[in-house]
């Protein structure tokens, strides 16, 4: 059985340490969050992680979900573990208080997010999105709208659901089918089929508030003609109590690779009473308002992933006798040494260690960003957070599921037999690559979107702020600036070379700058994780400098910021020689001959 211990030392070190973030005091809610604050909650929240959804996250693999009558059963525990998850108040923690939430920043739902998805990725998805429906009803939903449902989605008693692909749209939504037909109520009728829908069906909330995307009569063609509706399993009466059932249902689940303790639903709407989001037509730009947090929770989800497999492939390296050390034997009294004296399964393990370590402190500054530009209205975190979302997304959980591999690799034959469960953590991390735009789309939206966004102002900023750090650290340890701040420093003309041979040759030929656009989110990515690292690694020295406490957690912190630095920036170079090959070779074949 798999084990997972919660990450809260190195998630206090990231949020006190790091970002200071009881310092940032121009951040609404920031300033209550001191160190015993965050303890206490974080804590809190580890004991149900470790103790209740870790233990149902094989169950839920072996079990999945069933469709009995219309009616689809979630896995054995996991009705008790969403009550517990609910009566804790873990599903309204960064809830507006307005309708039941505790108003607390989004940085600490984003580290709690982190335990509970590692524990049981299936599982934190009911309530994921359940959160994602909470937010666009709650930044783009009538007051009405935000009265009747927002209170009980809070509180996860009702659920919550995102309706957009169709079986011959996903990525291309301008496609879409579902009409939306005006009723005599000023309600609509919905008609369609949505497949993949996640936690479409389920039997652990009273009701399920489905939102979808569909088309007026009188839509403009493409994306430009899609509206968003609230499609209610049960209507709501006016007193709040339950009304009739709506006509539509699950005609089906998904048998999948993984995340099998999650619903997968085909769903059908047959005129179902839907009620409008927002403007007409204007439901792809509703959509887009809460992506940045929708696609950061998915990069969670992939390093959330990698983060647990690593924990188990480093207690079996620690366990498991094979061979001896080249060096020197280091158990004699032991049939063989442990296999983390090789150096092959050290490599493998810091490339697991250093990438979800830097993938936190990314993820967490990614969220303190979306705290600062919704608490402190804050433009500049909007827009730097805008640029680096697809990093976030399509670079973490490329890594993440990378490093889920890794770490089954590490344990041999057992990695790949269920017992330890490893190949399960491979397969439900699979799924961060695809859903949420594919990763090749985040790509896409980096280079074709972001990079020119604002005039190319938001990654201008961006590399100020890597050439700020540096600036400001430099000339104060030599070890520092060579392990460090030479190598990003380095890594980061990489990128800004990349994207000048985007300026110089993908106007002439699209195709140039498109065939690099992958290449190019992992280069930022690389970048952007060697900006944590130095971050942490600059934090971490301080630490010891002051000796204020834990000096073995500083020492390997540094020391592990070396390896990102040492062998896996360098990356940067590899992608930079991959991108200037532009479009020649990519395209040089007939479709036919493939
Ligand atoms: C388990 C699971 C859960 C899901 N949950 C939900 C959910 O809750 N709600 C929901 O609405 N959807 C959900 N989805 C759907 C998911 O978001 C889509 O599968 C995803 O967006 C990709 O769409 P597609 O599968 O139709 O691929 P396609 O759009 O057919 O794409 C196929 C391939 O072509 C590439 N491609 C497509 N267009 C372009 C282009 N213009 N340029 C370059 N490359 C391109 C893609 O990157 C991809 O690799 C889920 C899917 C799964 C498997």
């Amino acid at each position: 059985m798999p084990i997972y211990t919660a990450p809260l030392k190195d998630q206090q070190f990231i949020l006190h340490d790091v970002l200071r973030i009881a310092e940032q005091a121009d951040v609404p809610g920031y300033d209550e969050l001191d160190r015993e604050t965050t303890e206490a909650i974080l804590g809190e929240a580890a004991k149900l992680a470790e103790n209740v959804l870790a233990p149902l996250n094989p169950v839920g693999d072996e079990e999945g979900c069933k469709l009995e009558n219309g009616v689809v059963r979630t896995p054995k525990g996991f009705k008790d573990a969403f009550d517990q998850v609910r009566d804790g108040g873990w599903t309204a923690l960064d809830c507006d208080p307005e309708y039941g939430g505790q108003g607390l920043p989004y940085l600490v739902s984003t580290a709690v997010g982190e335990m509970f998805s590692s524990a049981n990725m299936a599982f934190n998805m009911y309530q994921g999105l359940t959160h994602g429906a909470y937010n666009a009803i709650h930044a783009h939903g009538s007051d009405e709208q935000k009265r009747t449902y927002l209170p009980k989605m809070v509180s996860c008693e009702w659920g919550g659901t995102m309706n957009l692909t169709e079986p011959h749209c996903g990525t291309d939504l301008g496609l879409i089918r579902t009409k939306a037909v005006p009723n005599d109520d000023g309600s609509y009728a919905i008609t369609g089929q949505k497949i993949w829908i996640s936690a479409g069906e389920h039997d652990m909330c009273d009701n399920i508030i489905h939102l979808v995307l569909a088309k007026l009569p009188d839509a403009p063609e493409g994306v430009k003609g899609i509206s968003l509706f609230i499609v209610p399993k049960f209507m709501v009466n006016e007193d709040g109590s339950l009304g009739e059932r709506n006509s539509l249902s699950c005609g089906g689940l998904e048998k999948k690779m993984g995340i099998h303790g999650n619903a997968t639903c085909v769903m059908n709407y047959d005129g179902a009473r839907g009620f409008l989001v927002g403007e007409a037509h204007k439901g792809m730009r509703a959509m887009f308002t809460m992506m940045n947090e929708a696609r950061l929770g998915v990069g969670l989800q992939g390093y959330a992933q990698g983060a647990v497999a690593y924990q188990n492939a480093l207690g079996f390296a620690q366990d498991r006798l094979q061979g001896r050390d080249v060096t020197g034997v280091k158990a004699p009294e032991k049939a063989a040494d442990p296999i983390i004296v090789h150096p092959d399964v050290r490599r493998n393990l810091m490339d697991q260690k250093s990438f979800v370590e830097g993938a936190r402190a990314f993820t967490f500054w990614g969220a303190s960003l979306i705290d600062r530009s919704h608490r402190a209205h804050d433009a500049d975190a909007e827009g730097l957070i805008s640029l680096m979302t697809p990093v976030i997304k399509g670079f973490l959980t490329d890594k993440g599921f990378e490093t889920t591999v890794l770490a089954q690799q590490t344990l041999g034959g057992s990695g790949f037999t269920r017992e330890w469960g490893l190949e399960q953590f491979v397969r439900d991390a699979r799924i961060t690559m695809i859903y949420e735009g594919t990763n090749g789309i985040q790509s896409l939206d980096l280079v074709g979107r972001k990079l020119g966004q604002d005039g190319g102002k938001h990654v201008m900023a961006f590399f100020e702020m890597v050439k700020t750090f540096i600036a400001d650290h430099k000339g104060q340890d030599a070890d520092f600036d060579k392990q460090f701040l030479d190598p990003l420093k380095a890594a980061s003309k990489d990128l800004q070379a990349a994207g000048m041979y985007f300026m110089q040759n993908g106007m002439k030929n699209p195709n140039n700058a498109l065939s690099g656009s992958y290449d190019f989110m992992h280069l930022f990515g690389h970048v952007c994780l060697g900006l944590m690292w130095a971050r942490m690694g600059w934090a971490a020295r301080e630490a010891l400098a002051a000796n204020t406490g834990d000096v073995e957690f500083y020492e390997t912190k540094l020391a592990t910021g070396r390896y990102y630095m040492a062998r896996q920036l360098p990356m940067t170079g590899t992608h930079l020689a991959r991108i200037q090959t532009g479009a020649e070779t990519v395209m040089a074949l007939d479709a036919a001959n493939f």
